[in-house]
């Protein structure tokens, strides 16, 4: 019995571990389609075109936008970041599980237009020790490192609409609880409407 491909929006405060448990997912469902974001902030490190991001400059990034390019767009730390739609609808058409890294502006806007997503928020422990995790990492500027704690106080407040929340106080633990949030959204009946469609009439398929 086929289902619905589901849509996974995880949002994180920059520093939470989102990156690393959304690999690790990846890893073990190989199967999951990645929506890859276009962004005009100037890729890190290590980082590939067109498997990390789009890196777009912003004038490219603004004529795509005013085109309706993107499923959702927001601005945040200052670099523009959008979901491209088409392959969106595609990847959804084909029935594929769709993650999406996206921050909480953006999360917001799909849960308007792609209702039936299933949305997981990753915290960190406490701001101390979000704070360390951003100076460990070393990729950012102190004034960069500011801006990101500043944001991450007004993330946090978005938290209680998600449909999962997720402590990365410890890396395994935290991954645990997202691969029981994956697995747990999957068994959403809006994922299984020939069954649902079934039931509506007293049978099982
Ligand atoms: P970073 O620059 O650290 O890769 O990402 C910064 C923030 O932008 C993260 O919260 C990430 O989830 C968010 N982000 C990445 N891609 C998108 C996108 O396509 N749309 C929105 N709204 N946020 C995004």
């Amino acid at each position: 019995m086929a289902r619905h491909g589901m849509p996974l929006v995880i949002s994180a405060p920059s520093g939470a571990g989102k990156t690393t448990l959304i690999r690790r997912l990846r890893e073990e469902f190989p199967h999951f389609a990645y929506s890859v974001s276009c962004t005009t902030r100037a890729p890190r490190d290590g980082e590939v075109d067109g498997q990390d991001y789009h890196f777009l400059s912003r004038e490219r990034f603004e004529t795509l936008r005013g085109q309706g390019y993107f499923a959702e767009w927001a601005e945040v730390h200052g670099n523009l970041y959008g979901t491209p739609l088409g392959p969106l609808r595609e990847m959804l058409r084909q029935g594929r599980d769709v993650l999406f890294d996206i921050d909480v502006q953006g999360a917001r806007q799909l849960k308007a237009s792609l209702a039936e997503a299933t949305f997981v928020f990753v915290l960190p422990p406490d701001m101390k020790e979000l704070e360390r995790r951003l100076r460990l990492r070393g990729q950012d500027t102190e004034e960069t490192i500011a801006r990101r704690l500043h944001n991450a106080c007004q993330e946090l407040r978005e938290a209680p609409w998600y449909d999962f929340l997720v402590v990365n106080d410890d890396l395994d633990a935290a991954y645990a609880r997202l691969r029981a949030a994956y697995v747990a959204g999957t068994l959403r009946p809006v994922y299984h409407p020939d069954l649902v469609a079934a039931l509506a009439q007293g049978n099982l398929l």
